[in-house]
């Protein structure tokens, strides 16, 4: 078998789609009644999923929201992007940072870097994710690892940033090595769309390579980089074609290293300069909505992110039927912190500050965190699997939500935060199953009102 068909199967997924068409109520329910069995979905019932009638979407939601909880319990973890450089020498349609476009073009320096840092660290962030174009001159792998060391060694007040993820163009086993060196956490890298003609149409430049970039995964598995970043971007083809490939991706990982994804993600393609505003294949709020739960139900242990190119409002519903990570007060240009808002690569939907998404989580009843514990503790890879697997990690994620949060309050919150905050804790505090963990959790907290960072489990 060629080694595409191993990661994704064209036909297949073609066929199935074409199978499943009109399915039944009583397949539907079924679907979901093994999904909530959380042991994950076959493609032909993802695809049964994908074809519902949208009169059973709330049931879809209402399976997705049972396995999240249990999953992952009711926790958000929060992070921002830093866009390091918009240098590129590839031309994507879709990208405002596309060669074509006469923009100008920033590297940040390193003491730029931990300017940025800085800013970062005192709106409360613990986790980043580094973009970068793909230009070789400009930023090269080490440059990268620089960046990286720079991050890792700023302390600002009792804050510092604790994880970071890593988006860079697919590479070597030789360059994803030193990323691995360097210590990151997920290295993320989107398809942007499974389907090969799109694909090739919409690429030029070195990310025109569509095996380059679908086979970069495995290279950074024999890297020994094993938390791995999945994603779609939705409105490039159809969203039913890519959410089957994406979901098959995943099992080819899980299936050859014994590691499913550790986060998929799901950005749409939003407007931005120099890129044309119409796509046949565009992909609404609810469809948005209807992905996050099939993913949800289909490989329920896998992160799943949403960032700040969503509104608010879709933002919410997500965060109840699916997603366990979301970007927070984002800003898309180089040096963009503060300033630089003019360079950006796309158009943000919310544009919110940290402390007005958190406000927005805890009215949710959600449990805000900054939590980077598995990574801190080397819980990744297979280490990680075996806990979110059988749906046990909740019992690392509350006690660590609670514990961040905490610093959060007492670093950087208003007052109305503070107080909403608190009583949240005092909720979920009293939730903890273990009464030796929520005994430590007590202790710990008041370790932090003491002044002490960096408590976890
Ligand atoms: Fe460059 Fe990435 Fe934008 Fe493509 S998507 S133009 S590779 S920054
Ligand atoms: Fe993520 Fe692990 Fe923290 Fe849970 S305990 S939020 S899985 S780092």
């Amino acid at each position: 078998m060629s080694k595409i068909r191993e990661i994704f199967d064209s036909e297949k997924i073609e066929k199935l789609l074409e199978e499943t068409k009109n399915p039944t109520e009583n397949q539907i329910m079924q679907v979901l009644s093994k999904a909530e069995k959380m042991k994950g979905l076959s493609l032909e019932e993802s695809a049964v999923l994908i074809n519902a009638d949208p009169k059973y979407t709330e049931n879809m939601f209402k399976s997705a929201w049972k396995i999240k909880k249990e999953i992952y319990g009711e926790r958000l973890v929060l992070f921002a992007p830093l866009y390091v450089s918009n240098y590129c020498v590839n031309d994507c349609e879709y990208c405002g940072f596309h060669i074509r476009n006469k923009m100008k073009r920033k590297k940040l320096s390193l003491d730029e870097v931990e300017q940025q840092t800085r800013v970062l660290i005192n709106m409360g962030h613990k986790r980043l994710l580094l973009e970068f174009g793909e230009h070789p001159g400009e930023t090269p792998i080490d440059y990268v690892i620089d960046v990286i060391k720079r991050i890792y060694s700023v302390k600002e007040g009792k804050g510092d940033i604790r994880r970071v993820n890593v988006n860079i163009a697919a590479t070597s086993v030789e360059d994803y090595k030193k990323l691995k060196d360097v210590g990151i956490g997920t290295y993320q890298l989107f398809q942007e769309t499974y389907h090969r003609p799109t694909y090739e149409k919409l690429h030029k430049g070195p990310k025109a390579d569509y095996e380059r970039q679908l086979f970069a995964h495995d290279r950074a598995f024999e890297a020994g980089i094993d938390d791995i970043g999945l994603g779609v971007l939705y409105g490039l083809y159809d969203w039913r074609y890519d959410t089957l490939a994406l979901i098959s991706h995943g099992q080819y990982l899980d299936k050859k290293y014994g590691v499913g994804p550790h986060t998929f993600s799901v950005p749409r393609l939003q407007p931005a300069e120099t890129v044309k505003d119409k796509w046949p294949h565009t992909v609404s709020e609810k469809e948005i909505l209807k992905i996050i739960a099939i993913l949800r139900l289909s490989t329920p242990y896998t992160g799943m992110i949403i960032s700040t190119r969503e509104t608010p409002s879709v933002r919410k519903k997500a965060f109840e039927i699916g997603i366990s990570q979301t970007s927070a007060a984002s800003c898309t240009s180089p040096g963009g912190y503060g300033r630089q808002k003019d360079l950006k690569q796309f158009t943000l939907s919310d544009e919110r500050s940290v402390d007005e998404v958190i406000e927005g989580i805890l009215d949710e009843g959600l449990l805000p965190s900054f939590c980077t514990a598995c990574y801190r503790l080397g819980r990744t890879g297979q280490d990680f699997m075996d806990i979110a697997k059988p749906g046990e990690i909740h019992n690392f994620c509350r006690p660590n939500a609670i514990l961040t949060l905490k610093e959060y309050l007492e670093d950087y919150a208003s007052p109305s935060v503070k107080e909403k905050g608190e009583a949240i804790i005092t909720h979920y505090t009293n939730h903890i199953p273990s009464e030796d963990v929520r005994e430590k959790t007590k202790e710990r907290l008041i370790r932090i009102e003491e002044g002490e960072r960096d408590l976890y489990f």
